[in-house]
C-alpha cells in the first residue's frame, strides 16, 4: 500500500530544508527524503561566510544541522532514504524509495542538487579513495607535510587548495586556461598562500601510482610540455552535475540535466512537480538563493493544493 504525503521533499540541503521549513509551517504535513549525502554539499565545506546571519561565518555542517532542527521544530518529518524512481505520469505522484517505500504524493519538491564532477580518467577511478578525492576537507588531512595538487579553477578548486595549504607542504593548482573563474576574495587567498603554485594552462593526462598516488602526469597546453609533479594527493575541483538522473523522461530539462522551471517561478512541466536548489540552477548554486527557491517551492506546494481542494 502507498504512503500517502501531501507534500513530499527530495534533498537535504538548503533547499530542502527550508522547503520543509515553510511547508512544516503552512501545515503541510511535509516528509523529507535526505537522498545519499544528509545535508548536502555544505556537508563537504568548511567556513561559510556568505550565508547572512552569521557574522562570524559558521562551518557547512554546523548550518545544516541546525536547518534540519529549525524544519523539525515545526514538525517536518525528516527521513533517510533516496528516491529512485518517479511515475509522473499519474496523480498522485508516484516516488519509490530505496527502503522499498512507495509514495503516492499530492506534490514533490526536488531538492536533490547536484554532485562533484570529474575529469573522467581512468587512473582517477582506479585510485579514488587512494589519493584521489573530489574532498578536500573531508581528506585534506591524510596528505598532512605532503605535497598535493588541486584540479580546476573556480571557488571550490580555490577553497580547496587553500584548505589544503595549511595542511600540506605544497599544493600545486592545475588550471586549464590562463585565468581563474573563481571570485577575487578567493583568487586573493590562493595568492596569498606561499605554498601555493599555479599552474595555468596545464591539463592532467594521467595520475600515476599503482596502489596510491605518487604523482600526477600534466600538460601544457599552449607549449605542449609534459612532465610528472611527484605528489601524493589529486584533489578533484572541476564543477558539478544535477542530481537529476531519475527525472529523464518525466520533467523536461536542459542538454546537462538541469530541470527547467518557468521562467520566474520554481514550476516544471508537471502540475504539483517544483525543483529548488542546485539541480534547477546552473548559474548561482548559492546556499542562500537555494534557500530561496526551497521557500518559493513550498509556497507554490501551498497554493496547488489549495488551488485542488486538497489543502
Ligand atoms: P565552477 O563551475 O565555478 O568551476 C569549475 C572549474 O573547473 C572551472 O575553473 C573550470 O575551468 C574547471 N574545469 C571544468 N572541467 C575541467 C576539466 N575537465 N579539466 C580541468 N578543469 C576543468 O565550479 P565550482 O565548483 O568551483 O563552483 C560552483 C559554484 O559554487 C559557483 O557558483 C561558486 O561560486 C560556488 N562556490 C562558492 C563558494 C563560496 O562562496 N564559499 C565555495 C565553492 C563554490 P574553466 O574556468 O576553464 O571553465
Amino acid at each position: 500500500m502507498a504512503d500517502k504525503i501531501k507534500c513530499l521533499i527530495l534533498g537535504s540541503g538548503p533547499a530542502g530544508y527550508t522547503a520543509a521549513l515553510y511547508a512544516a509551517r503552512a501545515g503541510l504535513a511535509p516528509v523529507l527524503y535526505q537522498g545519499n549525502q544528509p545535508g548536502g554539499q555544505l556537508t563537504i565545506t568548511s567556513h561559510v561566510e556568505n550565508y547572512p546571519g552569521y557574522p562570524e561565518g559558521i562551518l557547512g555542517p554546523q548550518m545544516m544541522e541546525d536547518f534540519r532542527k529549525q524544519a523539525e521544530r515545526f514538525g517536518a518529518k525528516i527521513r533517510g532514504g533516496l528516491a529512485v524512481k518517479v511515475d509522473f505520469s499519474v496523480y498522485p505522484l508516484k516516488v519509490s524509495i530505496d527502503d522499498g517505500n512507495e509514495i503516492a504524493a499530492n506534490t514533490v519538491i526536488i531538492a536533490t542538487g547536484a554532485s562533484a564532477k570529474w575529469l573522467g580518467l581512468e587512473s582517477e577511478k582506479r585510485l579514488n579513495g587512494n589519493g584521489v578525492s573530489a574532498c578536500a576537507v573531508c581528506d585534506g588531512f591524510f596528505f598532512r607535510g605532503q605535497d598535493v595538487a588541486v584540479v580546476g579553477g573556480g571557488d571550490t578548486a580555490c577553497e580547496e587548495a587553500t584548505y589544503l595549504s595549511k595542511l600540506c607542504r605544497k599544493v600545486f593548482l592545475l588550471v586549464r586556461r590562463d585565468v581563474l573563474r573563481a571570485s577575487k576574495t578567493m583568487q586573493e587567498r590562493v595568492l596569498n598562500s606561499p605554498n601555493i603554485e599555479i599552474l595555468f594552462n596545464h591539463e592532467t593526462r594521467e595520475i600515476t601510482g599503482d596502489d596510491a598516488v605518487n604523482g600526477v602526469k600534466v600538460i601544457n597546453n599552449k607549449t605542449g610540455e609534459e612532465k610528472i609533479l611527484p605528489v601524493q594527493g589529486f584533489f578533484v575541483a572541476v564543477g558539478h552535475s544535477p542530481n537529476s538522473e531519475i527525472f529523464k523522461g518525466y520533467l523536461d530539462m536542459d542538454e546537462t540535466g538541469y530541470l527547467k522551471v518557468q521562467p520566474g517561478t520554481v514550476k516544471t512541466d508537471v502540475p504539483g512537480v517544483f525543483a529548488a536548489g542546485d539541480v534547477a540552477d546552473k548559474t548561482y548554486r548559492q546556499a542562500v538563493t537555494a534557500a530561496g527557491t526551497g521557500c518559493m517551492a513550498a509556497l507554490d506546494a501551498e497554493r496547488f493544493l489549495a488551488e485542488k481542494g486538497l489543502h
